[in-house]
């Protein structure tokens, strides 16, 4: 599509400030309002500004779970918000109240929903819901304003401090940071997808048939009569997905495209709904235990896994996650594998993971990058091992490089594409935002930039407020 011929130009104009405050935190989900919860503890005015009408991001917007990233088998590797987090939900039956295996945390999204709101309330943070930011006003090095758009109209809110956990790095980018995107040999990012809610499973049935039915469904994959990823089962009790025995949530589906290009999103909403309608089907004309199954829902947005990195100080790789690597500037921890979706949203029955045998996308990230290597340590530390290993994630990859006042969080950081295949998950990012909230608040008391920020009393801070480094 041409850019040159159809321009047109937006006349400046004077915007309202609607709030003057220390930090701001630009979006609302796993790596959003911890951070925005962190930095209100330690006496910062805080505004955290979200695009829709309730916070958790996809982890609730997107149906997830469980929640991963905590740790591995009987081994927690978190403390701090995310346990905060886990513990509000227990107490409003969001969560198991044991939990023996913290691979996967099972978790009602609906609930999480519930869960931030108290928490952001409680600690003093200042919540403006269905505003987007949409543009910076920089001051030299640093930035003066971020400009939201709402119902309101457009309007402006001054910050000392910026926490960008858009996921995409939106903020960063209107700042004119750096950024990668994708894999090295074309820039093609994760596929996007979707979870979705099945009721009226009948889950005895299913696992007793499960081995043989999985064969049928692989089948059918393989042979194009179903468009999902993978065969789903008894979730429940294979993987612990949800909290009710009638019910799962299977992430079965794949679209290709980019994240931040509204027309792919557009064309992924659609294939999803329509991809999961067609499974739904299949399932209850071919499936032993899904007979009277139903689909209850699609989530509120298509789950974008991959786009923009802003390139940091340092940078989480692919190399870090398989070497377990410790550093001394740790800031949280990551423990999920190197977990990649297929950038051109193919479909293969063998596995969700990448086949190291695969024929059919043998231009994948794995590829591109000494692919045997992470393939056959995947395989080493994958799914269902109680492998307590965990690598540390560097203060630096939340800095970007050229701007004073702003930090990222979640799955935008500083990272690789096989990094930040591993640091998206859900308590991952919980951890990265009470660590950029910590952050931001340590940086106004010391009056220092991110980058001036000695990084050993980031760490005391932190460890103080129960966060294991
Ligand atoms: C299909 C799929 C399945 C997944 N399954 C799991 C799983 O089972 N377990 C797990 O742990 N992880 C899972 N993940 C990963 C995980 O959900 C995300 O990586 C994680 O939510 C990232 O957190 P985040 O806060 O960085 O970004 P997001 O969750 O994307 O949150 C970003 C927030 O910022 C808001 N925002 C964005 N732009 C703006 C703007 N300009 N102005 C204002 N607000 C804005 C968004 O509305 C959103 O609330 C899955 C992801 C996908 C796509």
């Amino acid at each position: 599509m041409s850019t040159v011929a159809n321009t047109i130009h937006e006349p400046g104009r004077e915007l309202q400030i609607i709030e003057d405050v220390d930090v701001v935190v630009a979006g609302g989900g796993p790596a959003g309002f911890p951070a925005a919860i962190a930095a209100a503890r330690r006496g910062c005015k805080v505004l955290l500004l979200e695009r829709y009408g309730f916070l958790g991001g996809l982890a609730t917007g997107g149906l997830m779970g469980p929640i991963f990233g905590y740790g591995s088998g009987k081994t927690l590797l978190l403390g701090g918000i995310p346990i905060e987090v886990l513990r509000e939900l227990q107490a409003i039956d969001g969560a198991p109240r044991n939990v023996d295996n913290w691979f996967g945390v099972r978790f009602d999204p609906e609930l999480l929903k519930h869960a931030a709101d108290r928490m952001v309330t409680k600690a003093g943070v200042q919540l403006l819901l269905h505003a987007w930011v949409v543009a910076v006003v920089r001051k030299n090095d640093r930035i003066d304003a971020v400009v939201i758009e709402s119902k309101s109209g457009r309007q402006a809110v001054r910050t000392k401090m910026v926490i960008d956990a858009t996921g995409d790095g939106d903020v960063a980018v209107f700042c004119g940071c750096e950024y990668t995107k994708g894999r090295v040999a074309d820039g093609k990012t994760q596929s996007m997808g979707t979870k979705f809610r099945i009721g009226g499973v009948d889950m005895k049935n299913v696992m007793a048939h499960h081995a043989e039915e999985r064969q049928n469904v692989n089948r059918a994959i393989d042979e194009g009569r179903i468009p999902a990823y993978h065969a789903f089962f008894g979730e429940v009790s294979e993987q612990g997905v949800t909290l009710r025995d009638t019910e799962i949530t299977p992430t079965a589906t794949r679209c290709p495209g980019d994240g931040t290009n509204a027309y792919d999103l557009t064309r992924a909403e659609l294939k999803a709904r329509r991809d999961t309608l067609d499974m739904v089907e299949y399932y209850r004309q071919n499936v032993r235990g899904y007979e009277n199954c139903y689909l209850i829902d699609t989530p509120a947005v298509i789950g974008v896994r991959e786009t923009r990195q802003i390139l940091g100080l340092e940078t989480v790789t692919g190399a870090d996650v398989l070497a377990n690597r410790k550093r001394e500037d740790s800031i949280a921890r990551g423990c999920w594998f190197i977990d990649i979706h297929c950038p051109l949203g193919r479909h293969c029955s063998k596995t969700n993971l990448c086949d190291k045998n695969c024929k059919i996308t043998p231009d994948c990230h794995m590829k591109t990058k000494h692919r045997d290597q992470l393939y056959d340590t995947l395989c080493q530390s994958g799914f269902n091992t109680d492998n307590p290993g965990w690598y540390d994630v560097p203060y630096g990859s939340l800095i970007p490089r050229t701007v004073d006042n702003l930090l990222v969080s979640g799955r935008c950081i500083s990272a690789d594409p096989g990094g930040m295949a591993s640091v998206r998950v859900i308590a991952t990012c919980f951890a990265l935002g009470e660590a950029a909230g910590a952050a931001a608040a340590l940086c106004l008391q010391k009056k220092r930039s991110p980058r001036e920020l000695p990084v050993q009393a980031l760490q005391q801070d932190l460890r103080a407020a129960g966060v294991p480094l």
